[in-house]
């Protein structure tokens, strides 16, 4: 049973058509509303989606993302509308409410839905969500990851299926529109400034995030070496009894989970964690075996436990979980030196974390660097760099943070910025690179400048390694 009821008639704006405002309002005229959706930009595939819409009988008005219509009641935003756009200062004058399509699902759960164990980070949810839904189904619990990623919010909150409980992955600007969630526990794995132009400074960013505190019953899982999450953990207003708990790639102290010997072990769910903890996993089960991806499902692994998950499940699920593509994925060796696709490091915090896991490393960096400085994650990486190519159009700024910090690394400045030059970016790196060397693409910015997506300049990487592979060796 849903709490619907009280949407029949309602008037009901939708801010924005896509993976979100769809969805959304085909489940809010499935309850009665009676929805507008509002889109500003009226190209092809926003007129595609407009006409399947109005076969159902919602309207659709596009061109004008501005003006408030006529009588709404309420609005439900699509998570990438910046707070600051004209529709909501419009709602504020009329007093009508604005929520995103996250709260708008919470508000929809029926009285018995499944409880909601939740990720944010400036990196790593995805991967944190799927290993949790990984180890939530090893557990034999009925299971789905949802929210950022996987199936709709709408489908699980109004569907027939029963689901016991839910991995939910949230971005901060979900989290900025849901002030009403309350999630049985939740963990904040890193905070790196992203996406600042759309919060307007770090600090509205971290507030953001930290709504995934709030109300929180069992667990809230903090990064022991991001102090930060745990000053949101301290601010949360939480339910009475729900505890601090942290990760942390050390030996675990009192209420965290950490790492001793190679074994990933938990001293904050178990009877006598002062002087005792418990084994979970061993370090090799996590796939691909990279430092922040021991974090990550160190978080996983906490939110599992904190739903009371048994110990063997946590390994079972961590070995049966495979990653995304695009994340750190090895795409062939050859020569002795191992090609490493890791696009979607669309950031600087997410493109260090990559350069970490290995020891010698030729890097394919650049693109649009959304306002980042690149000088603490080169002179981080220095040591690690036998070469490094870079494309795209902020690329000068990572060559000047590599004359500053590591000028003794060779560097391929690629001036070409079709697609194509992908191609020559990694001819370029090949020959820079030595046996035992890695070819890592992580780009540290975003592709839009020569690429639809992180998706397309992975798989174009992808592709002129494989087209280099001599014969012999395995094409796929
Ligand atoms: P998100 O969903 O937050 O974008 P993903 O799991 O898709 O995160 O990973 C995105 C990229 O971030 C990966 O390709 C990897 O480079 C990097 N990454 C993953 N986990 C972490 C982490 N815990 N800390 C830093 N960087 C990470």
């Amino acid at each position: 049973m849903t709490a619907g009821g009280e949407y029949r008639d309602l008037k009901v704006t939708v801010a924005g058509l896509g993976v979100s405002g769809v969805p959304a309002a085909k489940a809010l005229h499935g309850l009665g509303a009676r929805v507008t959706v509002v889109n500003g930009t009226a190209g092809e595939r926003q007129q595609a989606e407009a006409a399947e819409l109005e076969a159902l009988g919602v309207t659709v008005r596009l061109g004008d993302g501005d003006t408030l219509p006529e009588g709404t009641e309420l609005v439900v935003t699509s998570p990438g509308w910046k707070p600051s756009s004209p529709l909501f200062a419009a709602a504020a004058a009329a007093g009508v409410e604005v929520i995103g399509d996250v709260e708008l699902a919470w508000r929809l759960r029926g009285p018995d839905a499944a409880p909601w164990l939740a990720v944010t980070g400036t990196n790593g949810k995805t991967t944190t969500t799927r290993m949790l839904a990984a180890v939530l189904t090893a557990a034999g619990l009925r299971t789905a990851a949802v929210g950022n990623i996987g199936v709709s919010l709408f489908d699980v909150v109004l569907g027939e299926q029963d689901y016991d409980v839910l991995a939910v992955e949230l971005s901060s600007y979900q989290l900025h529109w849901a002030p009403g969630i309350r999630p049985h526990s939740a963990a904040v794995l890193n905070l790196a400034p992203d996406h600042l132009d759309w919060h307007g400074s770090m600090a509205e960013y971290a507030a953001d995030k930290g709504r995934i505190y709030h109300g929180n019953k069992v667990a809230c899982v903090y990064n022991a070496a991001d102090p930060e999450t745990e000053r949101l953990v301290e601010e949360a207003d939480v339910e009475e009894g729900c505890r601090a708990i942290g990760f942390t790639l050390e030996a675990p102290r009192m209420s965290e989970l950490g790492v001793v010997d190679g074994l990933l072990v938990d001293r904050a769910f178990v009877e006598d964690r002062r002087n005792s903890a418990q084994e979970l996993a061993e370090t090799a089960d996590v796939q691909p075996l990279a430092p922040h991806n021991v974090a990550n499902a160190l978080a996983a692994a906490a939110l599992a436990r904190a739903y009371g998950v048994p110990a063997g499940a946590v390994r079972d699920g961590l070995r049966a979980f495979r990653p995304d593509a695009h994340r750190i994925e090895e795409v062939a060796v050859l020569d002795g030196v191992s090609y490493v696709d890791d696009s979607k490091a669309t950031n600087t915090h997410a493109a260090q974390a990559s350069l970490t896991a290995y020891d010698h490393v030729v890097w394919i960096a650049g693109g649009l660097a959304k306002g980042a400085e690149f000088d603490e994650l080169v002179a981080a990486a220095a040591d690690r760099l036998r070469g490094a190519v870079l494309i795209g159009a902020d690329r000068a700024l990572i060559r000047e943070a590599l004359a500053r910090h590591a000028p003794q690394v060779p560097v391929v400045d690629l001036e070409r910025t079709d697609t194509g030059a992908m191609s020559a970016a990694v001819a370029a790196a090949r020959q820079l690179a030595a046996a035992g060397d890695t070819v890592l693409l992580a780009p540290a910015c975003a592709s839009m400048d020569m690429f639809s997506n992180y998706n397309q300049r992975g798989d174009l990487f992808a592709e002129a390694v494989r087209a280099v592979l001599p014969d012999t060796a395995a094409r796929s």
